[in-house]
């Protein structure tokens, strides 16, 4: 893994009794999405009840804290920040006391005219918080003149552009919406006992929870959950969906269904049209644990090579590994990754990796493989050079720092130290699921489906012209 950071996870749960206690559950599984903070919000007796804290969940949610969280709906929150510093008082879910009741909400993805929508509502009076995108949601329901919390929600809906996996948690209703794009995941699923709804970013956190997919939100979709039932609203007319691909390539868990597919599947597939892609005469293929495990089975399945198990990541290693000196930090990716020698020593090895972001881990990776006797290193990355940042909630850096917007693939073979180098092609990425594109691939082609406004942080200063882009809303 050398890819970029992951974004948010989110986690909803009504109609059942222990509500706080499954949402807990599923961000748990969701940490993956999210390791700086996380927060809990739930609903009883009319008063809402929330902690939220920096750090991972098995940290934060102790007995106590769940049993401080009491009543049948609660929402959770796993943040990874994107957009406004990292401190507590941008840990979600937001939770805002309105005229009518009391709302929570919990975000995924990134809001391409949050500095508008701000701009306007601190020009109408609105005191902001936080730094979040995410607190925009808030106010413009708040201020909000229709009649029906239904009304308010979809209103302030119809006024965001960008990323939005969002839910919503009044006292009686969960609201769970994604973006006409929909280009971050989010399901729905319920108990075989029909005891309680879930609404979660990725299947895995149903599974926790023993909870089977009912569907996906749609893109576009506003879903009100109530204990009566589901009620479907629309935000915006049908529209050509861009799922970002990214999610299938790397950041979610290869355990779980998104955009109507395996993630395992989907990867198996990248890896073996590399495979055809990229053929080369080798001993054996092994992966950078673990993002690129099921790419790699893939690639050893169609080429016919072994596979194997030669770099073993340690699973410790995350955010809280302090690295006090500058002496160990330059032990830099021997902290995460250590090759089994008996497997490498005297061989031509196949290494798959999932993306190569700033090139500085696929260096330091090749080094260490070589170090422990490799003949011949090819690497095979199973997507395509990575050239753009993205605008929609992932963490990629700006096209300075992108190794692949930089040097061509022979130049990077170069600095890489590498015997061959091999990238996925866009045609082959979209074979391998299901070929019609439908999905957001921004970051390698440079085509943004929804325009951004000159108004981003500085890292997001959008460097093309309108003129420039593709397909644009
Ligand atoms: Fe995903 Fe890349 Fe599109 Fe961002 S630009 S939403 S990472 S595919």
């Amino acid at each position: 893994m050398s890819g970029p950071r992951h974004e948010c996870a989110i986690m909803g749960a009504l109609g059942t009794p222990d509500a706080a206690e499954l949402t807990y559950l599923g961000l748990y599984a969701l940490q993956h999405r999210g390791q700086e903070s996380s927060g809990i919000v739930s609903f009883a007796g009319g008063r809402p009840y929330v902690h939220k804290a920096m750090g991972l969940v098995a940290d934060i949610f102790t007995e106590d804290v769940l049993s401080s969280l009491p009543g049948a709906c609660a929402i959770g929150h796993n943040r990874y920040s994107t957009t406004g510093s990292s401190n507590l008082v941008n840990a979600q879910p937001i939770l805002a006391n309105l005229k009518g009741g009391s709302l929570a909400i919990s975000h995924n993805g990134n809001l391409v005219n949050a500095r508008e929508l701000r701009d306007e509502l601190e020009q109408s009076g609105a005191i902001f918080q936080s730094t979040v995108d995410s607190e925009v949601v808030v106010h413009l329901i708040a201020r909000s003149r229709e009649p029906t919390l239904d009304g308010r929600v979809l209103a302030s809906l119809q006024r965001l552009q960008g990323a939005f996996s969002l839910l919503i948690l009044a006292e009686d209703a969960l609201y769970a919406a994604r973006d006409p794009n929909g280009f971050r995941p989010l399901c729905l699923g319920t108990r075989p006992d029909g005891k309680g709804a879930f609404v979660a970013s990725e299947t895995c956190a149903l599974d926790i929870v023993g909870a089977e997919l009912v569907r996906e939100i749609h893109p576009g979709e506003l879903l009100k959950v109530t204990r009566e039932g589901f009620t479907s609203l629309r935000i915006a007319e049908p529209h050509p969906e861009h799922a970002c691909i990214f999610e299938l390539i790397y950041f979610a868990r290869p355990d779980s269904r998104l955009f109507g597919i395996s993630t395992d599947q989907a990867r198996r597939g990248f890896g073996r049209e590399l495979a055809r892609e990229h053929p080369v005469e080798a001993d054996c293929v092994f992966s950078v644990p673990d993002s690129s495990n099921a790419a790699a089975l893939g690639y050893a399945e169609e080429s016919g090579l072994p596979f194997e198990l030669a770099l073993i990541r340690n699973h410790y290693v995350g955010r809280t590994f302090i690295q006090p000196t500058q002496a160990i930090r330059d032990f830099g990716v021997k902290v995460k990754y250590n090759p089994v020698r008996s497997v490498i020593r005297d061989r031509r090895v196949v290494v798959v990796d999932d993306s190569i972001v700033r090139g500085t881990t696929s260096k330091a990776l090749v080094r260490l493989i070589r170090e422990a006797g490799a003949r011949e290193v090819h690497l095979r990355v199973s997507s395509p050079p990575l050239r753009h940042p993205c605008y929609y909630g992932v963490d990629i850096p700006v096209r300075e720092d992108l190794i692949a917007a930089n040097m061509d693939t022979d130049e990077l073979r170069t600095y890489l130290d590498l015997d061959s180098l091999g990238y996925l092609s866009r045609e082959g990425m979209y074979r391998a699921v299901g070929g019609e594109p439908r999905f957001c691939d921004a970051c390698f082609t440079g085509d943004y489906p929804v325009r951004v406004e000159g108004n981003m942080d500085d890292k997001l200063v959008f460097e093309r012209t309108a003129g420039e882009l593709g397909a644009v809303e």
